[in-house]
């Protein structure tokens, strides 16, 4: 067997604003929100196995065009939701129901598909995507609200078919604007309720941690006895979120949500991964010059230049969609 992790898109919420001129936004590249599948394929090269993580828009269309699911090769064994945010959300009901929809016509057995997330994002899910909830998936709900820097019990999806020797424990984070129960009570922090997780997948050969969504009062992650951080640290690749390159909170004060690169290189220290993989990017919240409008290529270059002159740990990679890493 071997473990694949294949990025489906790398996107903040607002992979192209409409009316920004910026290189960003005038690319004509597809995009997609962040997302990552983990792919087991055996020996032959056949598809396996197949988590997803994280559904936000564009991400169907990536899973349609990526060689280890096309056509008959498609399979799809578990959706698992670090949050609710539609950014990670909303293209859930159109992939299942397309799944659905080609299941039946190839006279496949249709069943419903688990979905793991958190307490909290499921009630926000319940909420804003009912059919997809009840007719399309199969929630999962991993109970409580612990707070960030918690490891929490593995994923564990009944019928999940063949044991291909995957593990996904996942690991809570704190983002602000998604750590809010329903209905929305933003403006009464005693009412929060942490509902987003990152997650820690082992396979025999490599370690791999996914961070996002999070913003940047995850300073657990400072912590060298935290048992997420234990279980994180020292991984193959670390995947993490880099919403800007510098700004953290706007100038009415409040927080983006999310960390920076310049966070991330804190985190990156502590968490000691060969590879960093920048997730998330946006940068329209930063100054023309330190950020705003970076395409890929130059969050690329800017990225590698700081990991030489910080001596920041392994190597840092913007990567594609579509790009495989072998886990
Ligand atoms: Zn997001
Ligand atoms: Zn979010």
């Amino acid at each position: 067997m071997d473990h694949w992790l294949v990025i489906n898109g790398l996107e903040n919420a607002f992979p192209k604003e409409f009316g920004c001129s910026c290189a960003r936004c005038v690319r004509t590249e597809r995009t997609a929100n962040t997302s990552a599948s983990l792919i087991t394929t055996d020996d032959e090269g056949n598809t396996r196995h197949h988590l997803l993580f994280d559904c936000g828009g564009g991400v169907a269309d990536s899973l349609a065009q990526h060689d280890l699911l096309r056509g008959s090769r498609a399979r799809l064994d578990g959706v698992i939701l670090t949050h609710w945010h539609t950014d990670h959300s909303i293209d859930v009901r159109r992939l299942l129901t397309g799944w659905e929809r080609s299941r039946r016509r190839s006279g496949a057995t249709v069943t419903k598909v688990p979905l793991w997330c958190r307490e909290g994002s499921a009630a926000w899910l319940w909420k804003e995507q009912p059919y997809a909830m009840s007719a399309l998936a199969q929630p999962v709900v991993c109970a409580g609200s612990q707070p960030a820097g918690t490891v929490l019990e593995p994923v564990s999806f009944a019928n999940a078919g063949v044991n291909v020797g995957v593990s996904v424990t996942p690991i809570t984070m704190y983002h602000a604007s998604a750590d809010v129960s329903v209905p929305n009570t933003l403006d009464e922090p005693s009412l929060h309720v942490p509902c987003c997780a990152g997650f820690v997948i082992t396979t025999p050969r490599a370690k791999t941690v996914l961070c996002w969504d999070m913003d940047a009062t995850n300073d657990w992650v400072l912590q060298p006895d935290n048992l997420a951080v234990m279980l994180a640290r020292d991984a193959d690749t670390l995947l993490i979120d880099c919403n800007t390159w510098r700004v953290e909170h706007m100038a009415a004060g409040r927080t983006t949500g999310h960390a920076s690169f310049q966070t991330v290189c804190r985190y990156v220290t502590a968490l000691r991964p060969r590879r960093t993989v920048l997730m998330h990017l946006s940068g329209h919240e930063d100054a023309v010059g330190d950020g705003f409008g970076w395409t890929d290529a130059e969050w690329q270059a800017r990225a590698s230049h700081e990991w030489r002159t910080r001596d920041l740990p392994g190597s840092v990679v913007v990567p594609r969609i579509g790009q495989m890493f072998a886990v």
